[in-house]
């Protein structure tokens, strides 16, 4: 639940910093942040992580009520990895070339994010726990 949490507080940076970008920067005589191919994206985007948030507050209430939320927990450690990745990686794009230099904060999210997919159980792990909680893991031969 922390990494969901620490993960989407990271994405929502990238996005605010995006757009004060796409504000600033002008390209064929408009502001970049003009299109409607950006400004809907990053809306998308928001979207994306307002859910994810959702979740994870959803989870932490019924922790803190004693409930067993390991299946949630999972969910939005694995969303959290995902969107890990979509975040930077569409944010990185409206950067153009200065997205792509080391300095850039989205570029730096863009690879220290993608640990949330690879640490404290890898995305596939985390399929693995939420299939057990639905009691679709393939059943064990008996020896
Ligand atoms: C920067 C960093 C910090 C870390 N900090 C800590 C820490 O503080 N404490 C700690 O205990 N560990 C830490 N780790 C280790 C981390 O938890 C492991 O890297 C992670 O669990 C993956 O294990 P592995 O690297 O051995 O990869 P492997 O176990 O070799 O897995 C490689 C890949 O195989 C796939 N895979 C693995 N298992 C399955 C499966 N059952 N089904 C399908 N696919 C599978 C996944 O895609 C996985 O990414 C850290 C790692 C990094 C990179």
């Amino acid at each position: 639940m922390w990494g969901a949490a620490n993960s989407s507080q990271g994405m929502m940076n990238c996005i605010d910093l995006t757009i004060d970008y796409a504000r600033e920067r002008n390209v064929f005589d408009m502001r970049l942040i003009d299109n409607q191919w950006v400004h809907f994206k990053l809306a998308e985007l928001k979207t994306e992580v307002e859910c994810l948030r959702a979740l994870v507050n959803r989870a932490c209430e019924l922790y803190i009520t004693g409930q067993d939320v390991t299946e949630l927990a999972s969910m939005a450690k694995l969303k959290a990895g995902r969107l890990a990745r979509t975040v930077p990686d569409t944010c990185m794009q409206f950067w153009g070339g200065m997205g792509y230099t080391w300095e850039n904060p989205v570029s730096r999210f863009f690879r220290d994010g993608r640990l949330t997919s690879i640490g404290g159980g890898a995305d596939e792990v985390m399929l693995g726990i939420i299939c057990k909680y639905m009691h679709i893991l393939p059943a064990k031969k008996k020896a």
